[in-house]
């Protein structure tokens, strides 16, 4: 099992006995997925490889049916397939249940597919890290009620959030995702960014693949002037590091994390699931930031 990084350095690498993990999604060629895993095998001295698979749309639950036939033991599951994929696990976890998606999928030793969401725990860990933020009692701001929102409002509710506001573009969805958090959960408009302790910034806006800046905070209905010292200020958005809502919320004097953490910390969870170790993400922090430059949180 244990390749060591001489093994891994070999020409003859990766070979029959190397265990195969990856993501899954379309567009999935930019995915940082495979370069962190990697990391992680590289350090553990793991004879496993991690890679791409382009997935189109439509195509979750055929390469889920492969998954099981060629004994991939974990993929990641990105964009579109969260959902589809839900549908398509033997068994799921609590959280995904509640969710109705997974981004992560094991193949356990008699072939079942078992699916977890890892994103709510890997932001949980990301916003603890880079600035100490735990959400008991505090009041947060979720801008987007997406996949990536949604998981975000389960985890802030579960952990113990004395409120968790919605502030979505199309206010039935808000609904939907502010009632994952039960009590603590409600609608919100844009202009509450000062009241909140947390404000996370769940939508695509400010994404470089989407061209130019990729939107800013007008698109959001969010004032800039509404975020202040003392407030910690999230971006799912981690290319790039530094997005138009970040940079505002920093230059008023909020603390601003960007997304890599997030990314970083799920996918240190999903290894965890795949291998059955503990897996420690600096080293997939220091894998990001070598391909994306940057010093992180
Ligand atoms: P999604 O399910 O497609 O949801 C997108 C959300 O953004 C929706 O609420 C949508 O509003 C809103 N939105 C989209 N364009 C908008 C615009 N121009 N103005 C205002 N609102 C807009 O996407 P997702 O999976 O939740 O992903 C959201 C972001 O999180 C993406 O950038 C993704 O890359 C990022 N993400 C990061 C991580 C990480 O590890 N860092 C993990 C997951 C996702 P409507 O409901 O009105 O359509």
């Amino acid at each position: 099992m244990s390749a060591g990084t001489a093994g891994r350095a070999s020409p003859a690498w990766p070979d029959g006995a190397s265990r195969v993990v990856g993501v899954m999604g379309d567009p999935v060629a930019h995915s940082l997925s495979p370069l962190l895993h990697n990391a992680a095998f590289d350090r553990l001295g793991l004879d496993w490889v991690s890679v791409a698979f382009p997935v189109p749309a439509g195509a979750a639950e055929a390469a889920l049916t492969g998954m099981r036939a060629l004994g991939i033991a974990g993929l990641s599951v990105t964009m579109p397939h969260k959902a589809p994929a839900f549908e398509a696990v033997d068994e799921a976890s609590a959280v995904a249940r509640r969710l109705g998606a997974v981004n992560c999928v094991t193949r356990r030793a008699d072939g079942r597919l078992a699916g977890d969401s890892t994103d709510g725990a890997g932001f949980l860990a990301a916003v603890e890290r880079a600035a100490g933020f735990t959400p008991a009692g505090r009041r947060c701001l979720v801008i987007g009620a997406g996949g990536a929102a949604r998981a975000v409002v389960l985890a802030l509710a579960e952990a113990g959030a004395a409120e968790v506001a919605v502030c979505n573009r199309t206010p039935e969805r808000a609904e939907a995702a502010a009632a994952l958090a039960g009590a603590a959960g409600r609608v919100a408009g844009g202009d509450e960014v000062p009241h909140a302790d947390l404000v996370v910034q769940a939508t695509p806006v400010g994404m470089a693949a989407l061209g130019g800046d990729g939107g800013g905070l007008a698109d959001l209905g969010v004032d800039p002037d509404g975020f202040r010292p003392g407030q910690v200020v999230a971006d799912l958005v981690y290319l790039p590091a530094e997005t138009p809502f970040l940079a505002a919320a920093r230059a008023r004097g909020a603390l601003a994390v960007g997304g890599l953490g997030m990314l970083v910390h799920q996918a240190a969870l999903a290894l965890g699931h795949w291998t059955g170790l503990a897996v420690d993400p600096e080293v997939m922090w220091a894998a990001a930031r070598s391909r994306l430059g940057g010093s992180g949180p």
